[in-house]
């Protein structure tokens, strides 16, 4: 078998890329490397059934020889990233789905896109189904991200519709690890590098906001089933154990063993109230459920931080 990832030089991809020569597959990884790092694949770069391109998505994508599968990742992921790049986000959820999905009809390839859970905006039903419609603000600044996944999906499910394309889709929830950007702007990344350098912790609004965080190995295995699975429809992947930012910055300077010190910093433009996924469709079709509690994540987590962080002193 041989897949290609888009994005698989980021923090989701690269996991990805693992799991998948793992499974004894042939991975090309196309990448850009605006938001991802070549350190994520360097370990892969001399097996021989690893590939990397490096390649900007939204423009055509020319592979030689067979492919079974299509994965695309491709696309600036945190909120910070991007809103320092809009139109490249519009431009990889629109032009690079087209592009991939184009790829995967023409290798009559299996095609997989990584949505979000921010397709459902701020939620106005807690927790969310697949079959929530969502309640986003199309001219807002998250926009730009929400409304191309929105489009991404769309784009999905015509091909599946109209070309009979074997397609999925996942909605990942806020999933971390390993690999993560330490300067992402995302709130694990930000919390832990805080607490490391014995900084204080800045928590936006009053930190009342939920989220739901999924370690990444328990992501990884929710995609392997739903790639060697046969449903075109959506599935939430994440982990329902939904907290507050505030009790999430807590248990963060409590994994590293420092006191909690919060700084206030003002709530960003539509921030979601709430989210935490509904996952009965992926539990009774899939047998999907994560088993890594957030405690254990965390424990998991801090020493490749702590790694990075000895390295950039
Ligand atoms: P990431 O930024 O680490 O990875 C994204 C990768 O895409 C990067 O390596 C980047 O260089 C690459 N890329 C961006 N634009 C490109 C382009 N035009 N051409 C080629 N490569 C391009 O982010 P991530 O957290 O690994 O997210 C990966 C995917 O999963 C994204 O599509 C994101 O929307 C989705 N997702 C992630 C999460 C999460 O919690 N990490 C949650 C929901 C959805
Ligand atoms: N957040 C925070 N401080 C930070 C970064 C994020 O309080 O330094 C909050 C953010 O406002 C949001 C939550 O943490 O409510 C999760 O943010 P993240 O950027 O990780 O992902 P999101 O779920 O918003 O895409």
């Amino acid at each position: 078998m041989r897949a290609l990832i888009t994005g698989g030089a980021g923090f989701l991809g690269s996991h990805l890329c693992d799991r998948l020569l793992a499974e004894g597959m042939e991975v090309i990884c196309v990448d850009n490397l605006l938001t991802g790092n070549q350190d994520n694949i360097s370990h892969l770069l001399g097996n021989p059934r690893f590939k990397f391109i490096h390649h900007d998505v939204t423009n055509f994508i020319f592979i030689k020889g067979d492919i079974d599968y299509v994965l695309h990742f491709a696309s600036p992921a945190s909120p910070k990233d991007y809103l320092n790049y809009p139109i490249q986000t519009l431009k990889v959820g629109s032009l690079g789905t087209l592009n991939t999905l184009g790829l995967a009809l023409e290798k009559s390839a299996t095609f997989f896109l990584a949505s979000t859970s921010e397709i459902y905006g701020d939620p106005l039903v807690n927790p969310q189904p697949e079959d929530y419609w969502g309640n986003v603000n199309s001219i807002g600044i998250r926009g730009v991200y929400d409304e191309a996944k929105r489009f991404a999906e769309a784009l999905t499910m015509a091909y599946h519709r109209y070309h009979n394309l074997s397609t999925r889709i996942v909605r990942i929830f806020n999933t971390y690890g390993p690999r993560m950007r330490l300067d992402d702007g995302r709130a694990l990344p930000t919390f832990i590098t805080q607490a490391l350098r014995g900084e204080t912790l800045s928590v936006y609004g009053d930190g009342s906001q939920t989220r739901s965080f999924t370690y990444v190995s328990d992501t990884i295995e929710g995609f392997y089933k739903i790639l060697t699975s046969d449903h075109p429809e959506p599935f939430n992947i994440g982990n329902p154990e939904e907290l507050s930012i505030l009790d999430f910055a807590s248990k963060i300077a409590n994994a590293a063993g420092v006191e909690l010190r919060v700084e206030n910093k003002p709530l960003p433009e539509d921030d979601p109230k709430v989210r935490r996924p509904d996952i009965s469709r992926a539990k009774e079709l899939l047998n999907w459920e994560p088993k890594v509690s957030l405690t254990e994540g965390l424990e998991k987590t801090l020493p490749f931080f702590k790694e990075q962080l000895e390295a950039i002193r």
